[in-house]
This record gives structure tokens, sequence and C-alpha cells, in this order.
């Protein structure tokens, strides 16, 4: 048990989640993948096929003027080239869980690229037992870790606050990861920052950035990362603005003084989760979940280091019926690994299996009680998704819509 801190009272909101997240009413399924066209920002096009199938072409070679890996292999070179330093001093940062993303992330740009890597943690809510391991693993493999732990009291507080006001406990956690490499770089004068994957595009998103190497550093991180809800925000809510300051990233200023520039791995080099997992294994000692498979998907080897980031993917499978396991499908099926029907009934087996394992502590951590954690969640429920169907707690809630179902709509 984690011992108490005191919290202002519940007090759940009122959400139009439809508009909030202005998710069409009809729900249609991409043709190729198991993804909805209810993903915020995700496009479909004429043919009923989503965005990040279309950029999966494009990345697998499967169509004319798909991505030349040779090419952009080349221009990661010729900006290692322009950042390395070897004085001592770092020359990149790389943000860093222990997972298997991040340790591939700095393994390869050290050891072929000849680069001098300083990995950034912002520590998980809770670490799990394997996840401080494979982290530790990672360090002890041949890299320099920074791990920042924010104050416990006060994000406990702010991810009560976001689990309620926001459904998804995840967002003060978002702040940090996004902004504690930015504060490094800045600290350190590092002047490159070099992420895993874009998000965005991988899973479907705005494909605004799908064929840049960087990220913007300033007005979209909010919109893309951040649900459009800065830091200073929570002030509103009763965090003390003091508080806040380690969720806040350095000014415009210092980001331009220092030159920072955040960089996707996944823009060169292609990006394939499973060759990942085999690639850390071999060279940063990453393990798999000793557990098994993670809850509400079949994979075993994707963010394993937090003991509430169940809840985190169990709150978008209620917002939009999205689980993690239709992402982990329609990504397998992107890469060709599995067909679109094994991906359905990888998905009616297991997305949005309840988070149960670490479920108790979730509710130590945010001192919420059982029935004020289902209120809370029931806020983000849309009629348009979901219907009560009879039957007690979570068991009498039922999709309208799935991918399994045989009237749901493709295409
Ligand atoms: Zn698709």
């Amino acid at each position: 048990m984690l011992r108490p801190v005191s919290f202002p009272p519940f007090q759940p909101p009122v959400i139009d989640v439809q508009a909030r997240y202005r998710l069409p009413s009809e729900v249609r399924y991409c043709r190729r993948c198991v993804i909805s066209n209810q993903r915020p920002r995700i496009t479909f096009d004429a043919e009923g096929v989503c965005s990040a199938c279309r950029y999966a072409e494009l990345k697998h070679g499967r169509v004319e003027r798909a991505i030349n890996w040779t090419q952009r292999e080349r221009e990661l070179a010729a900006l290692c080239d322009r950042t390395r330093r070897n004085d001592g001093r770092f020359d990149v940062v790389v943000p860093c869980s222990g997972g298997k993303d991040s340790g591939y992330v700095a393994h390869v740009l050290k050891t072929k690229y000849g680069m001098h890597p300083l990995t950034v943690t912002w520590a998980p809510h809770w670490y799990t037992d394997i996840g401080r391991e494979n982290l530790h693993s990672m360090i002890h493999s041949g890299f320099s870790n920074i791990c920042f732990t924010p104050d416990g009291a006060v994000h406990r507080l702010m991810t009560r606050l976001a689990f309620v006001n926001l459904g998804d406990p995840f967002q003060p956690f978002i702040y940090g990861q996004k902004n504690f490499p930015l504060n490094v770089a800045a600290m350190y004068d590092i002047p490159l920052i070099m992420y895993g994957e874009n998000g965005e595009v991988e899973y479907g998103g705005d494909m605004k950035n799908a064929f840049s190497p960087t990220h913007d550093t300033g007005g979209d991180m909010v919109k893309h990362y951040f649900s459009g809800i800065s830091p200073e925000e929570w002030v509103q809510h009763g965090v003390h603005e003091h508080d806040l300051a380690v969720y806040r990233g350095p000014s415009q200023e210092r980001i331009q003084a220092v030159g920072i520039q955040c960089h996707f791995m996944g823009y060169y080099h292609q990006w394939i989760p499973q060759e990942l997992y085999y690639y850390c294994s071999e060279n940063t000692g990453f393990q798999a979940n000793p557990e098994g498979r993670s809850e509400g998907t079949y994979s075993k080897y994707a963010s394993l280091d937090d003991r509430t980031d169940g809840f985190h993917y169990w709150l978008a499978f209620i917002k939009f019926g999205i689980g993690r396991c239709t992402s982990d499908a329609a990504h397998e099926i992107r890469d060709g690994h599995i067909e679109r029907d094994e991906g359905v009934a990888l998905v009616r087996q297991f997305d949005g299996e309840f988070p149960a394992r670490h479920f108790e502590e979730f509710l130590d951590y945010t001192g919420l009680t059982e029935a004020q954690f289902h209120e809370s969640v029931n806020v983000w429920r849309s009629p348009h998704l979901w219907a009560r169907e009879g039957g007690a707690g979570l068991a009498g809630w039922k999709l309208k819509h799935a991918v399994w179902h045989d009237d749901a709509k493709v295409g």
C-alpha cells in the first residue's frame, strides 16, 4: 500500500465524448487492417483504406515511389556526421524507457553510427519489476542514463485528475516523456534528440509529418501529444503552479539557442516492432514480459514498464472502441505478419480485456474507490459506441460496433 495523500473531492465532469474528439457517427473499418475511423486524426481514402495502411505501402515498398531506405540511411549518416562530437561530450539524447524501441535507437546510434548517446528516462508512474530490470540491463549493456522521478504525491494527484477529467491517467507521464528530454538537451547543450517511431504515421493520425524526419517542438506538441492541454492548465484543477515546473519544457529561446531538433528513427530505418524485439534481446538484454502477454492484447514485448499503463490503453478502448489489440494487430497486418482475418479474430479475443492485474494498485495510486473508478470510466462511453444491455457492472456494457460483428461496415 502507498501512503495516502490528500486529494481534492471526486468530481467527474460531464463530457460529450463524440464532439470532443470529433468522432464520426458512422463507425467504419479499414478494408486492409482492423482500425476504425474512430481513431482521432486518422483518415480513410475513397477506397476505404486508412492513412496508416497507405503509409505502410510506401514503407514496405509495395507501391511505386516507395520510400528508399538506402537513401534514408544516408540521410541519417549525414545527420550523425554533422552532429557527432569526439571530445567526450554527449551528442544525442535518446528518450528511453528501457523498452525495445529506445534500446534499439540508442544501440544503433552508438554502434553503427559512432554517436555518444545520453539515454534519458522519465520514470513510469509505478515501475514493474520487468521494466526496472530492462532499464538496468540496457544501462549495463553500455549506456549512460539520467532517470528523473517526479514528486510522487504531485504525480499521483496529476494522474488522478487526468484520469477523471481527461479519461487518460497517462497525461502527466506524457508531459515528462516529451518535455524532460528537451530539458536535458537544453541543460547539456545537446542539439539532437532521437525518438523511435512516429506514432502519428505508424498507427494512423496526422500525416503532416509523414515525410519529415523531425517533429515540431512547439504548438503541435500540445495538439498531438498533450490532448490539447498544456501543463499550465492543471492549475485550475488545483495543482500548485510551482509543482508544474518539472512538467514544462525549456523556453523556445533556449531550444533555439542550443538548436535542438527532435528526429524520428522511424523516418530513417524501416520500423518493425517484432524485429526490434529480437534486436534488443540480442544486444541490450531486453526481456519480454515473464507474466506472458500484456492484458488487452496478445503481444508480450511492448509497453511493459508501468503498472498503470493497462488503464491508458483500456480508456482508449472505452473512448474510441479501439483497444490495445486493435493497434497491435493493425500494425502486424501492415507489416505483413498476419492476415486481416487473423487480426479480426485476435481483436475479438483480446481487445478491451480489463487490466485486472494491477487494478488494486491503480486504485491505491489514485486514491479512488472501485465505484468512483467505474463512474469515471462511464463518463467516457459515447452513446454512439456503447449500449447498456442489462447485466451488472462491466458485463452490462456492449460495444454497438466491432470489427468482428457480421454487420461491421468495412471500407
Ligand atoms: Zn488500415
